[in-house]
């Protein structure tokens, strides 16, 4: 049971240890450069999913392109799409590109300035919500993330699942109770810089911690057993087998549909098998006949093997290189669409298609 007075606070030891900590800390990130709502929203989206060594070259180029809200909710999706890729999970650029939209209609071009607006907006959770609310306009509201759960159940020992509603609701009750009310925004990127400098997944710096001596965790010597989850998420495997067909000038791409992973991004035709399987195997399959229906000269070479683990999938994925003469008529599926070499890098393609392109 955690002791109230351990953090009833707003003068909080912890807190205050925490922001001085910060202030000599703090990384130096472009988007702390900046009081523009729109730009400190950008970021938050941007680094929900992403390392902050690779989503600083993204919000450069991002806000170098669409520099306010009109210039983002003016643009096409695909190009949205395009500055987006390599990012991975797109569905952040088209909520951020809906959002855009949305908030030239109903907000004057401008974010609004309270939690329960920002998170009315598309792609918009209680997190981003929350950081953007207090970073941008100093409302008091607490960020949880994997950081806040990971350093607070630390701290106070909380056995009490995270992935459960009452382990959430305990984690996000301390979260806000050590929030200090004249800067939640400033603290806010404090324990996510904590999160990631100090109090990290594996192997804690507890030995240089300012909030050691508070840990009841590190005080137990049980830091490896927090946080405490219930269940381990299920990972789908699938098998992915693409084909980059060289056919004269041309070679040929689909668009995924709307539903399922990478919504309306390109890539190559696309074969999926329900389990592992060899070129010979695949060979004799029946999407494999309606692909190729049995075209003469065709030359087929495996380029590429990549894993690409998405959050509940693990695609294990083969690219082949197809060469069809160029005296053969080849006439693809109706839902295949045939593009120049060189046009191939103009599709905004998912980051597993991106991978591959990088090679050839
Ligand atoms: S002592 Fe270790 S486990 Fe505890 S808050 Fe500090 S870094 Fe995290």
């Amino acid at each position: 049971m955690i002791q109230k007075e351990l953090f009833d606070l707003g003068s909080s030891p912890i807190t205050t240890l925490l922001m001085q900590w910060y202030g000599e800390h703090k990384r130096e990130l472009p988007w702390r450069e900046t009081c523009d709502p729109y730009h400190i929203w950008i970021s938050e989206v941007i680094l929900q999913q992403t390392r902050i060594a690779q989503g600083i070259g993204y919000y450069h180029r991002f806000t170098k392109r669409f520099p306010d809200l009109q210039t983002l909710a003016a643009a096409r999706e695909e190009e949205v799409l395009k500055v987006w890729q390599g990012l991975g999970y797109y569905s952040r650029a088209r909520n951020l590109h809906q959002a855009a939209r949305e908030m030239v209609t109903r907000h004057n071009g401008h974010l609004p300035e309270t939690y329960a607006e920002l998170l009315a907006l598309k792609g918009v959770g209680q997190y981003t919500a929350a950081a953007v609310a207090s970073i941008a306009f100093h409302q008091p509201y607490a960020v949880v993330d994997g950081n806040v759960y990971r350093i607070l159940t630390r701290l106070f020992a909380i056995e009490q699942a995270i992935d459960t509603p009452a382990g959430k609701r305990m984690v996000a009750e301390i979260a806000q109770s050590l929030l200090p009310a004249g800067n939640p925004g400033e603290y806010n990127q404090a324990i996510m810089d904590f999160g990631a400098l100090i109090c990290t997944p594996s192997q804690p710096r507890c030995g240089d911690c300012v909030l050691r001596e508070s840990c009841l965790a590190y005080g137990t010597g049980n830091v490896a057993s927090f946080p405490v989850k219930e269940r381990k998420s299920k990972i789908r495997n699938r098998y992915f087998h693409y084909f980059h067909i060289l056919h004269g000038n041309h070679t040929y791409l689909q668009k995924r549909d709307a539903s399922g992973i990478w919504k309306n991004l390109y890539e190559f035709p696309l074969i999926e098998t329900g389990e592992a399987v060899d070129f010979l195997q695949l060979e004799k399959s029946d999407a494999f006949r309606q692909l190729f229906s049995a075209l003469p000269g065709l030359h087929i070479s495996h380029a590429l093997t990549l894993r690409h683990q998405l959050t509940h999938q693990l695609i294990h994925t083969c690219f082949y290189r197809v060469t069809i003469p160029e005296d053969t008529l080849f006439n693809p599926p109706a839902h295949l669409l045939a593009t120049s070499h060189e046009a191939l890098h103009d599709y905004p393609v998912a980051r597993l298609t991106h991978k591959y392109l990088e090679t050839i």
